[in-house]
C-alpha cells in the first residue's frame, strides 16, 4: 500500500472516531448544539477522506470524486466555524458562511470540471478552510460565555497554527508546477493535515469538557432556591476582597442578615410561601446593593453581605435603608404579616484579621439585634475590643 493510501486511511478513521466521540459528548454533556455541529463536521470529513481513498483505486471517477470532496471539505469546515460561533454565544451568520462557501464551491468546482490547473481548486478550498479556522479562533477571543482561559488560549493558538498551515499550503498549491514541486506539496499535505485534524478534534473535546467543568463550578457556587451565591460561592468570591483589605488596609464591611421569626411564616403560610419570601428577599437585597458588593445565602434564612470600600458607619446606614425598605418589598407574598430582618455588621480587621473572625463578630452583633427586639441593625465592636455578647445565647430563643 502506498503512503498516500495509509495516510488517507488514517484520516478517515481518525475523523470517524472524532465524529463518534463528539456525538457521545453531545449526548452526555447537555446536548449543546455546537457539539452536534462539530460531530457532523467530522462525519463529513470522514466521508471526504474515504472518497479520496476510493479515488486512488478508481482513477476513471476522479472528477466526480474531486467535486464531492470539494463540497464535503467546504461543508465540514463551515460547520466547525458555525460551532465555534455558536459556542461563543455569537450570531452564527449562516448567510455569510453559506455565501462564501457557495462561491468557493462554484469556483473550485469550475476549476475541476474545466480540467484547468487542479492547484487553483485545491488552493481555493484551503483558503476557505483557513478562513473558517480564523473565524473559529476569533470566536474564542470574542466569546461571551467566559470559558476556561487556559483551554481557550491553547485552542486559539492551535486554530491559528492550523489556519496558517492551510494558507501556506494554499499558496503552495498555486505555485505547484512540475513533478518535484508537486511532491513537496503532497508531502506537506500528508504530513501536516492529520496533525491539524486531530488537534482540531482534540481541542473541540477539550473545550466541551472545560465548559462542562466551568458550568459545574458555577452550579456548585450558587444557591438553587434564590440563584445567589451559596456559602461556598461567597467564600470563594470573598478571597480577593479580603486580600485587598489586608494588603492595602481598605475597609471591608461584613454583614449577616437573618429574617425574623421566619419559622412562624412557614408555619402560618406554608413552606412554598416561605420559599417565595426567601426568593423575594434575595432579589430585593441583590437589586439594592452595589455591583461590587458580595451577597450570598449562608443557609436557611441567613444571608451574608460584604461591602468593599465601606466604613462601619456607612455600612450601618446602608443596612438601615435596606431594613426599612424590606417590609414593602416582600409584602406582596404575605400581606397580612410584617416581614422583617435583623442585621449584624462587623469590619474586617485589616491587620491580619480573618474572614471567619469578622463573620463571627457580625454573627454576634446579629444576635444582639435579635435579643434587642429584632428588626434592627447592630454594629459589632472594633476588632481589638471585640467582646462576647453580654446576654447568654439561649435567652434570644
Ligand atoms: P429568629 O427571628 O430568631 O431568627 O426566628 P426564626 O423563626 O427566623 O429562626 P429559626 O431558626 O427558629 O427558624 C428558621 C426557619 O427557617 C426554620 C426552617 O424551617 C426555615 N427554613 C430554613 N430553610 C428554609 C427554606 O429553604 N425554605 C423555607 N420555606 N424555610 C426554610
Ligand atoms: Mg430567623
Ligand atoms: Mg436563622
Amino acid at each position: 500500500m502506498n503512503p498516500a493510501a495509509i495516510t488517507l486511511f488514517g484520516l478517515t478513521t481518525t475523523s470517524m472516531l472524532l465524529c463518534i466521540a463528539l456525538a457521545v459528548a453531545w449526548q452526555t454533556f447537555g446536548r449543546e448544539r455546537h457539539a452536534a455541529l462539530w460531530s457532523a463536521a467530522f462525519g463529513l470529513s470522514a466521508a471526504k477522506w474515504a472518497l479520496s481513498l476510493l479515488a486512488l483505486w478508481t482513477p476513471q471517477a476522479d472528477m466526480p470524486i474531486t467535486l464531492a470532496t470539494v463540497i464535503l471539505s467546504v461543508a465540514s469546515f463551515a460547520l466547525i466555524a458555525l460551532g465555534f460561533r455558536r459556542r461563543a454565544g455569537l450570531p452564527e451568520r449562516l448567510d455569510i458562511v453559506a455565501a462564501v462557501g457557495g462561491v468557493t464551491i462554484i469556483f473550485a468546482g469550475t476549476a475541476v470540471v474545466s480540467a484547468a490547473d487542479i492547484g487553483i481548486s485545491r488552493a481555493l478550498v484551503l483558503f476557505f478552510c483557513a478562513a473558517m479556522l480564523i473565524a473559529s479562533a476569533m470566536s474564542l477571543r470574542a466569546e461571551r460565555r467566559g470559558g476556561h482561559r487556559l483551554t481557550g488560549g491553547a485552542a486559539f493558538w492551535m486554530l491559528a497554527l492550523f489556519a496558517s498551515y492551510d494558507l501556506a499550503l494554499g499558496v503552495l498549491a498555486l505555485c505547484v508546477t512540475g513533478d518535484p514541486s508537486y511532491r513537496v506539496y503532497k508531502m506537506l499535505f500528508l504530513m501536516g493535515l492529520p496533525t491539524g485534524l486531530f488537534g482540531l478534534g482534540l481541542f473541540a473535546m477539550f473545550l466541551l469538557a472545560a465548559d462542562l467543568a466551568e458550568a459545574m463550578r458555577q452550579v456548585a457556587a450558587l444557591d438553587p432556591l434564590t440563584g445567589i451565591l451559596n456559602r461556598r460561592g461567597v467564600e470563594q468570591a470573598a478571597a480577593p476582597l479580603v486580600a485587598q483589605c489586608q494588603r492595602h488596609g481598605r475597609p471591608l464591611a461584613v454583614v449577616i442578615a437573618d429574617l425574623d421569626r421566619f419559622k412562624a411564616i412557614n408555619d402560618r403560610f406554608g413552606h412554598c410561601i416561605g420559599d417565595a419570601v426567601l426568593q423575594c428577599f434575595a432579589q430585593y437585597v441583590g437589586g439594592t446593593v452595589r455591583q461590587c458588593d458580595l451577597f450570598g445565602r449562608l443557609g436557611g434564612e441567613e444571608f451574608v453581605l460584604m461591602l468593599p470600600e465601606t466604613g462601619a458607619d456607612e455600612a450601618v446606614e446602608v443596612m438601615e435603608r435596606l431594613r426599612r425598605g424590606l417590609a414593602v418589598a416582600v409584602s406582596e407574598f404575605v400581606p397580612s404579616a410584617a416581614i422583617s430582618a435583623s442585621f449584624g455588621v462587623a469590619m474586617l480587621d485589616p491587620r491580619g484579621g480573618t474572614l471567619a473572625d469578622a463573620m463571627q463578630r457580625a454573627d454576634d452583633a446579629l444576635y444582639c439585634s435579635k435579643i434587642a427586639g429584632r428588626d434592627r441593625v447592630t454594629l459589632a465592636e472594633a476588632p481589638a475590643m471585640a467582646a462576647q455578647p453580654v446576654v447568654p445565647r439561649k435567652a434570644a430563643a
